[in-house]
């Protein structure tokens, strides 16, 4: 009942020419019947994001795209910001929140986490939340309370109603970018705790909605194994989307798995 959701963050990579290159490879290679299985997303950097939606327009291609963080206000004086009002306006579906180098690199707290989700929001963007814990967390075993605790904080603001609108990434940040990559099983552990939290909070129907995606040196080898546990539902890829042929095959998934996921 939740449909599959591949992500591909570009981080700081591809400049607008060479995101409508690469688009254009992963059109050519998507066929229908991977939409028909999964929603695949891509995430490039603010400047492209034109580019990708005059080709998205132009070709009708099934691809869906995003920004990578967005402004908590709509607009105003906030130099450098992007807002959400504006991502909605070039055809935006998706917006990035929280992402760990964002909270790393510019100081980004819950609670701004949490007005950037309503902003999202308010705009009819689907924000994918990430959230996970450090490598510290993980070594004292507290990675489970740590994370609860990023996620409820940063789910401050949002009413019941909302929260099955919202994707939730659990991304180590040990994981990303280093090839250190969650085990299936560690994957899981966290992502049911997640689900039952939410449960918890906001109850089992609203629960059982929302998308739970896995992210942190995904490759293509690694997919199959994420994508067969019964509460990953999807998979936010970072360095490994900049490959448009390794980011087609981890949307291929599925071609490796065996049972009902299948
Ligand atoms: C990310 O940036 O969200 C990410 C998961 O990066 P990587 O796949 O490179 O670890």
């Amino acid at each position: 009942m939740r449909k599959p959701l591949v992500a591909g963050n570009w981080k700081m990579n591809l400049n607008h020419l060479e995101a409508i290159a690469h688009v254009q490879r992963l059109a050519f290679s998507l066929k229908d019947a991977d939409f028909d299985a999964l929603d695949v997303c891509v995430f490039p950097p603010f400047t492209d994001i034109r580019s990708v939606q005059t080709l998205v327009d132009a070709d009708k291609l099934r691809i869906t795209y995003g920004g990578q963080d967005c402004a908590k206000m709509d607009s105003g004086a906030f130099t450098g910001q992007t807002s959400s009002t504006f991502l909605a306006k070039l055809g935006a579906q998706w917006v990035i929140i929280g992402h760990s180098e964002r909270r790393q690199f510019n100081n980004e707290s819950n609670d701004d986490v949490s007005k950037k989700l309503v902003s999202a929001l308010r705009n009819k963007l689907t924000p994918i939340l990430c959230v996970g814990e450090d490598l510290t967390e993980r070594n004292n075993r507290t990675h489970i309370r740590f994370t609860l605790n990023q996620l409820g904080q940063s789910l401050g603001n949002i009413s019941k109603s909302d929260v099955s609108q919202i994707v939730i990434a659990y991304e180590p940040v040990w994981a990303i970018g280093t090839g250190e990559i969650a085990t299936p099983e560690d994957a899981e552990e966290m992502m049911s705790a997640l689900r039952n939290w939410l449960g918890e909070t906001y109850g089992d129907s609203a629960a059982s909605k929302v998308r739970l995606l896995y992210g942190g040196s995904v490759k293509s080898g690694t997919a199959p194994g994420l994508m067969a546990m019964p509460n990953v539902d999807g998979l936010l890829v970072g360095g490994a989307s900049i490959d448009p042929d390794e980011f087609v095959a981890i949307c291929r998934y599925r071609l490796a798995l065996v049972g009902p996921r299948k």
